[in-house]
């Protein structure tokens, strides 16, 4: 970004110009998530060190969270979640500051350094030239702990401040990925445009995502979303004794956990070959079989909608493991489990199909120059979903498609891929006005009712961000 690489290129280091081109120090919060991160992106040409070797497009110095214990509540209790953030967020904060890059020996200028506690004594780091923060949708009250205190680090750093739709966050995480990865290149990827599946605590969301603020929503969900459905069933699949001697309060995690303990090699999966397989109903040797969502309304219209449903599901389930009381064992836990699992993921890729379909429909062979699909929020961590879609997309013609999911640290909500939506936005020439508020609800098509990412109010225009 300009004034910082300006302010360091005085000093005459290629190597710190490199390094401090852009920070984005960035305050998150989801809803029991308290996340701090300070990522670096730096700008190029030339982003060489000084011993020759390319440096990656961005660096994370910091990057922490911390969790709020709801473990009694077997889910997000509000009150104890905004608690938690008034409890750490500050303390987050200070503990990032230590992991600023140092201030170039020769510079004292205010401007572009702050004083930081060391100790009985100071040190000098440079200073962020970007702070962003979660504006939403999500839980208000846990939201506005975290624009305050960012606007809060705003005016007292004089820097601007942007507050990132987090569902936007998600999609362009494995771009964030791509810039951190060693000698990448200074071309982010995947480049627009591509589809995103967003499959969170919160939603389910398949978008064609032509640029940075512009996701046409295909297909959402019209009951719960899928981490939601996938929690409640782990409640009931998984023993109760394992929840209670966990500390996972992810209970996918477990879910997946419990259900393939030596993890891929398990899988032994084949996606079915045509839609009318995959509403085959497959009786296990329990005797009960679990129908695939949408394929039972009379008309048989809905089976082919572009729209998630994943509540019948975990009904279906809970009916089974009640239907056996007692004497529902590991085995048949762990069928249910798998079988669970597999019916929610097929149904997330039957829409990326139908929408990959439609697109080649409409344009012959080059599918839009679609090539990859992001998968990405917390039920993106599970191995299963990627064995299902990979092998989905193979099956039906679209091998040639990436999927593209990022680490499952950065799949979880994390404080680092909003720093990196902020500083795209700030490029793309957009902050927020210091008047902004935290939003229940944001969507990200610019077709919606809101109008999407820049709908809302308290956006300010700069020309020359970058
Ligand atoms: P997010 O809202 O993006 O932080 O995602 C949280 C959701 O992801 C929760 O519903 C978790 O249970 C779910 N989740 C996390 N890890 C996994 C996993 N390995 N398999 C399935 N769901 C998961
Ligand atoms: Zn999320």
């Amino acid at each position: 970004m300009p004034c910082f690489t300006q302010t360091v290129a005085g000093h005459g280091s290629p190597y710190a110009a490199a390094e401090a081109a852009n920070t984005s120090h960035r305050v998150i919060m989801r809803s029991d998530d308290t996340s701090v991160a300070i990522l670096d992106k730096h700008d190029a040409p030339p982003r060489q060190s000084v011993h020759g070797a390319a440096l990656p497009a961005a660096t994370l110095h910091f990057h922490e969270k911390i969790t709020a214990n709801n473990k009694e509540y077997l889910g997000v209790h509000p009150v104890v979640a905004v608690e938690s953030h008034r409890q750490n967020l500050a303390t987050l904060i200070t503990k990032a500051l230590q992991s600023l890059p140092d201030a170039p020996s020769a510079s004292d200028d205010p401007s572009s350094t702050i004083r930081v506690r060391a100790g009985s004594g100071w040190t000098r780091k440079r200073k962020p030239d970007l702070v962003s923060v979660t504006r939403g949708p999500g839980m208000r009250s846990c939201l506005a702990a975290g624009i305050d205190t960012a606007k809060g680090l705003a005016v007292g750093w004089q820097v601007p401040v942007v507050g990132v739709n987090h569902m936007q966050a998600h999609a362009l995480t494995p771009r964030l990925v791509s810039a951190m990865a060693p000698n990448s290149t200074p071309v982010v990827e995947p480049a627009f445009p591509f589809l995103s599946l967003l499959v969170s605590g919160g939603h389910t969301l398949l978008l064609h995502s032509t640029g940075l603020i512009d996701h046409t929503v295909l297909a959402t969900t019209s009951d719960m979303a899928i981490g939601d459905a996938v929690d409640k069933m782990a409640r009931v699949v998984v023993p109760t004794e394992i929840i209670r001697q966990s500390d996972e309060i992810m209970y996918g995690r477990l879910l997946e956990q419990f259900a393939f303990p030596l993890g891929e090699e398990e899988h032994a999966y084949a996606a079915p070959a045509t839609r009318k397989d995959e509403l085959a109903r497959n009786i296990t040797r329990w005797g009960w079989a679990i129908g695939a969502p949408l394929a039972e309304t009379r008309s048989g219209s809905k089976s082919k909608s572009m729209e998630y449903s994943f509540s019948g599901l975990g009904s279906a389930v809970k009916r089974i493991a009640d239907n056996a009381g007692a004497v529902l064992g590991i085995d048949e836990r762990k069928d249910l489990a798998r079988e669970a699992m597999r019916l929610a993921f097929e149904h997330l890729a039957s829409r990326v199909v139908i929408a990959l379909e439609k697109l080649r429909a409409k344009n012959v062979n080059s599918d839009l120059g679609i090539g990859t699909l992001v998968v990405s929020g917390g039920v993106a961590s599970n191995s299963y979903l990627r064995t299902i879609l990979r092998s989905f997309l193979d099956v039906r013609g679209f091998s040639h498609m990436q999927l593209s999911f990022p680490p499952p640290s950065l799949c979880t909500d994390n404080a680092a891929m909003i720093a990196w939506a902020g500083i795209e936005t700030f490029e793309a020439g957009w902050e927020s006005k210091l008047d902004m508020t935290a939003l229940r609800k944001w969507s990200l098509d610019p077709r919606a009712g809101d109008g999407g990412i820049l709908g809302v109010g308290s956006w300010k225009k700069i020309e020359s961000n970058r």
